[in-house]
């Protein structure tokens, strides 16, 4: 008999709800679950396409050590060994975690549980520091913690909905398919798209604003200082739940609309019709994604979003409110566990005594830790400068994706000790491991994720594990309990999210910051059995909030919500030799660095090698034919791809997709010129508005 599973996608940060059906001769198909809130029966190309990336090519079957076979106790002995050696002569922040968001909830607690409670250190950083990291900062500079106020359904329901660097039509497709039908049914519905590019998102664009990279703290705050001109600033909200309105809207005065035009690249009549719609429409929601997170401005510019919504107060009410767009699945699920350098568990802060006292106690740890640890980028320079003694790689591939990703490939090949625990053994990363774990797959793991939304979703076993793999969650435990901590005996998932339930709720005093992320413990039967429900959903609630700060009650000690003034910054990067500006991305049809969609011919025959969108007047100029090889180079590094000549691109700029390795193309990782220039409030690598030059290739 087919069995069906009730699982969730794990591409990105929508969150689909999916059924996995395994027929009696082990053929596995998906369809989208109709019951799932994310989804309702829809998935996008990649998620109707997961049965084709199920197959054991690659596929890391068992533990290695050096390249050659080993069991899991040896493996395992000697992981827990190097990482204690290092600690003993080198102090606990020689050894470091590089995790994921494609991590379970479940593994995620478990390696940030380890290293800040056990090991000491906070060094533990996450891929979703390159993802939507200055969105944290931004709504924890603004509300006081870390939270989307809205939800999905608002989207829906807004009368103009702002879309700003988000390619949703292709990062986020079920959003978008969500979006175009509520458009369909509401003709009156406005979209305005801001972005460099003219892309497949901008084709449901009622005014598509071709910013220049990096104008958008310009922009918006040009949007504040005319909405405080006129009446669309909700007074009486402003007064009694904010503070520094005076302050933002100095700061969002300063620039003259002359500098304004030239700062966004925007025409005058373009911004007039923004500014007006944006006024005159009560229900907008503002979604942003990695255009905005991906910059040294990120943090201002997630801000600026949010200043113009507190200003009108339209926030936390159906079909209101700034909404980041989180890219990976469980991008938010490692934030509600402390899954970054600068975060504990349970929404809870490093730097708070009162929290760090809360946390050790509750995991009866010997240490826990005291600062923040090194977000990604510093934590590959302390690996390149040999701070770094010992380093376990989890579910990710930095060598691909890390900014001056040349450079981190040469300080992890120079790394004393480099453990990876991976479901492929052959990643560009996996190369350069002294231990290979293998871990345990799509279909074969067992645990939560939390996407966009805050909905905290099932993703289901219905596979056996390939060889010996296993979850990340019991290679950790294994590890921990072999350097001699207890409280690493867990039997299942299911006693992990347990044990994380508690701590949201652990001596819930009742202070508002506390409360942020908590949810109800939950026995196992209620745990296989869990339908997907919003956090936060505290014992004894039957019911989730949908949506926050619609009367107020932000999560700083005062209630107030915080209006940050922000300037912009300059961003004009080029030079006489670096003339372009390179603006990395994804396509519709790929994840990541493509070591699971990859595996699918029908994804890979959407767009089947790397390109380079670039203008056909610059094209012309250059010597670019259409379809001709082009050679980018920035003073990191250099690449080639193939040449797509197109009026969607901006002038000036060219569009690169981050996907492919050398393993798909030659000289293809973009992510190699990329600098390894961080916002300075989030440390989030800025991906986007790279200086480069480009010419043809060869050279003639
Ligand atoms: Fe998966 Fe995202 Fe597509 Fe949904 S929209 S099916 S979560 S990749």
């Amino acid at each position: 008999m087919p069995v069906e599973t009730k699982t969730t996608c794990p591409y990105c940060g929508v969150g689909c709800g999916v059924i996995a059906r395994v027929d009696d001769d082990g053929t596995v198909s998906v369809k989208g679950d109709p019951d799932h809130p994310a989804n309702l029966g829809r998935l996008c190309s990649k998620g109707s396409a997961l049965a084709e990336t199920l197959d054991l090519d690659g596929r890391l079957l068992h533990p290695e050590i050096g390249g050659q076979k080993a069991g899991w106790n040896e493996a395992l002995d000697l992981v827990a060994g190097r990482f204690a050696d290092a600690i003993a002569a080198h102090g606990p922040e020689s050894v470091a975690f590089y995790v994921s968001g494609q991590l379970l909830t479940e593994d995620y607690y478990v390696a940030n549980k380890l290293m800040k409670g056990f090991i000491g250190s906070a060094n533990i950083d996450t891929n979703s520091r390159l993802c939507m990291s200055s969105s944290v900062a931004g709504h924890r500079r603004a509300f006081g913690a870390d939270t989307v106020p809205g939800t999905y359904e608002d989207i829906e329901l807004a009368d103009l909905v702002i879309l700003t660097g988000s390619n949703l039509a292709w990062c986020h497709p079920v959003i978008y398919q969500r979006l175009a039908a509520a458009k369909a049914a509401r003709p009156g519905m406005k979209v305005v798209v801001i972005d460099p590019r003219r892309t497949m998102t901008s084709d449901i664009a009622d005014l598509h604003l071709a910013i220049r990279p990096d104008g958008d703290v310009a922009l918006f705050n040009g949007l504040l200082a005319h909405l405080a001109k006129g009446t669309a600033v909700d007074e009486n909200c402003v007064a009694a739940h904010t503070s520094g309105f005076a302050d933002a809207f100095a700061a969002a005065s300063a620039m003259t609309f002359p500098a304004l035009v030239e700062r966004t690249g925007l025409g005058a009549s373009e911004l007039r019709q923004f500014f007006g719609l944006f006024e005159r429409t009560e229900k907008v929601v503002t979604c942003y994604s990695q255009g905005v997170n991906q910059s040294s401005s990120g943090s201002d510019k997630v801000n600026a979003i949010i200043n113009c919504h507190l200003a009108t107060g339209r926030i936390g009410r159906p079909g209101m409110g700034p909404f980041s767009l989180t890219g990976q699945p469980n991008a938010m699920g490692g934030r509600e566990v402390g899954g970054l350098a600068n975060m504990l568990a349970a929404h809870m802060t490093i730097e708070s005594a009162a929290d760090r006292d809360r946390v050790q106690r509750f995991w009866g740890s010997p240490a826990i830790a005291t600062r923040p640890g090194l977000k990604a980028v510093d934590m590959f320079e302390a690996v390149a400068d040999g701070r770094i003694k010992a380093l376990w790689i989890m579910a990710t591939n930095p060598v691909v994706s890390m900014p001056d990703a040349d450079r981190v490939e040469a300080a992890i090949k120079a790394c004393p000790f480099v453990v990876v625990s991976d479901v492929l053994k052959t990643t560009d990363t996996a190369r350069h491991a002294h231990v290979l774990l293998p871990a345990a797959g799509w279909g074969e793991k067992d645990g939560t994720v939390t996407n966009s939304e805050r909905r905290i979703s099932r993703q289901r076993t219905f596979l056996d594990a390939a060889g010996e793999a296993r979850a990340d969650w019991w290679q950790l435990s294994q590890v921990a309990r072999r350097m001699g901590f207890a409280g690493f005996d867990y039997a299942s998932p299911a006693d992990i999210f347990d044990e994380h339930a508690r701590l949201s709720a652990f001596e819930n005093d009742g202070s508002r910051d506390f409360d942020i992320g908590a949810h109800a413990g939950i026995a196992p039967a209620g745990y296989e059995a869990m339908e997907p429900f919003q956090w936060p959903q505290p014992a004894g609630h039957t019911k989730a909030t949908t949506r926050f700060f619609a009367k107020g009650g932000f999560y700083h000690p005062d209630g107030r919500a915080r209006f940050v003034a922000v300037v912009p910054a300059e961003t004009d990067r080029t030079s006489a030799a670096y003339p372009f500006t390179l603006n990395t991305g994804r396509i519709r049809d790929q994840w990541h660095t493509m070591t699971r969609t990859g595996k699918s011919a029908r994804l890979s025959a959407h767009i089947a090698e790397p390109f380079a969108e670039i203008h056909p007047r610059d094209a012309l100029e250059t010597g670019i034919g259409n379809a001709g090889l082009v050679e980018i180079e920035s003073p990191r590094g250099k690449a080639i791809v193939r040449a797509l000549v197109t009026e969607r691109q901006a002038r000036g700029n060219v569009f690169v997709p981050m996907h492919w390795n050398d393993q798909f193309a030659a000289k293809a990782r973009i992510d190699a010129l990329v600098p390894p220039l961080t916002d300075k409030v989030s440390g989030q690598p800025a991906s986007k508005n790279v200086a480069v030059a480009v010419r043809p290739f060869p050279a003639s």
